[in-house]
């Protein structure tokens, strides 16, 4: 391997051998046209013209009166796919069609990147592939017809808990078996290196664009960016650019389910320990006999047992502060943006939402904070049926 494979103590690659060669070649492509003139041009003009970048960094007026501070929200919701998944699909996408891959998979629990694997797929005219827990596709019906109408095929992972864990699981089997022709576009980032690094990579647009933006409106820089963790890869797509600002304090935020004194919580985090998932070390959900433990958080998005290595490094070097927000609190912010902004948050997004709020009373008047809007709400709208009288 060539570029570092590691975030402190944190990374690597523990894969079967088979898969050493495979994520080899994967690095090797990555280093050959990341910097490559074509390959970018043709980047950035997807970016612009099919999925709809730079998107806006909207001043929340409203919601910044009832905060008592002045919010921004960076709206990846309003990205062709309706979340910051389509960034990192359109990179890895084009990468495996230079590489001349005939074949994508990809595994999905929310189905939000599967669906932007879908929509790449139709795209390039390459063949998809989705592994997806038979639990999500009974939960998530409206994002498997999207993949299908795009032409994918879902196939169905009958397996342990019969979520996203598992779906991973059997799509890694799936590559060993056919590593040849096969390109395995991974959807966050965590999994072994290169995927953290790659997904980053094609995430890091977002603070980019941020930071120009902020500078244009505010004429200085955010005093706090905030951000959901799931995997982690739009809070690291937002995070990244703002690393070397020191004064400014970065906030990732994760689900704590019904909270984090029951049994199920995701707050991989703050309540987890260091172990291996998915082919890399970081903070792990296990008992103590390292068995993963099941999760459980409102949003899809959010319900995963691992977290990308570069947050475990980052919260250990106090770098990056690691939050977390119940179940009903994300509900009533998914309620206060829609009433107050007419924006439908993801659920997912609605905890970065929901810790900002708390926060903002603390703090007096001029202070600004970035919110990374990561999705829009409308695949959740039906589980928040409720909500409506
Ligand atoms: C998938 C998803 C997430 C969680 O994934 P990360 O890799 O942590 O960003 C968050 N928000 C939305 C809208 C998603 O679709």
């Amino acid at each position: 391997m060539k570029l570092n494979t590691k975030f402190g103590k944190f990374g690597g690659l523990f894969v079967p051998e088979t898969l050493v060669a495979a994520l080899e070649e994967l690095e090797s492509a990555f280093i050959k046209y990341k910097d490559d003139k074509k390959f970018n041009d043709e980047l950035n003009d997807l970016l612009k013209n099919y999925a709809g970048r730079p998107t806006p960094l909207y001043f929340a007026k409203r919601l910044s009166k009832i905060a008592g501070c002045k919010i921004y929200l960076k709206r990846e919701d309003l990205l062709h796919g309706g979340a910051h998944k389509t960034n990192n699909a359109l990179g890895q996408g084009l990468l495996a069609k230079y590489m001349g891959k005939k074949r994508i998979i990809a595994e999905t629990g929310a189905g939000q990147h599967g669906a932007a694997v879908a929509m790449i797929g139709a795209l390039f005219g390459i063949k998809t592939e989705v592994f997806m827990g038979s639990e999500d596709i009974r939960r998530q019906r409206a994002n498997v017809l999207r993949m299908k109408l795009c032409g994918t095929k879902v196939i169905s992972v009958e397996s342990g808990s019969r979520t996203l864990k598992d779906a991973i699981n059997e799509a890694l089997r799936d590559w060993i078996a056919n590593v040849q022709d096969t390109f395995y576009l991974f959807g966050t980032v965590a999994g072994p290196h290169p995927y953290p690094t790659i997904v980053k990579h094609f995430q890091k647009v977002i603070g980019e664009e941020s930071k120009k933006q902020i500078l244009d409106t505010e004429k200085r820089l955010p005093d706090y960016v905030i951000a959901c963790v799931g995997g982690g890869s739009n809070a690291i797509g937002i995070f990244n650019e703002f690393l070397e600002d020191k004064n400014v304090k970065l906030i990732g935020v994760e689900p704590a389910g019904h909270g984090l004194n029951t049994n199920k919580h995701g707050a991989t985090l703050n309540k987890g320990s260091i172990g291996v998932l998915h082919g890399s070390m970081s903070y792990v959900l296990q008992d103590s006999d390292g068995q993963i433990l099941e999760t459980h958080s409102v949003s899809a998005g959010l319900d995963y047992p691992g977290v990308g290595p570069e947050h475990s490094f980052l919260k250990d070097v106090k770098r990056v502060k690691y939050e977390s927000i119940t179940d009903k609190e994300a509900i009533n912010a998914f309620k206060l943006l829609s009433e107050v902004e007419g924006i439908m948050p993801a659920l997912e997004s609605s905890h970065a939402i929901a810790y900002a709020m708390k926060l903002a009373k603390t703090l007096d008047k001029n202070k600004v904070i970035i919110i990374n809007l990561s999705g829009r709400g409308d695949k959740d709208l039906e589980q928040m049926e409720f909500l409506v009288k």
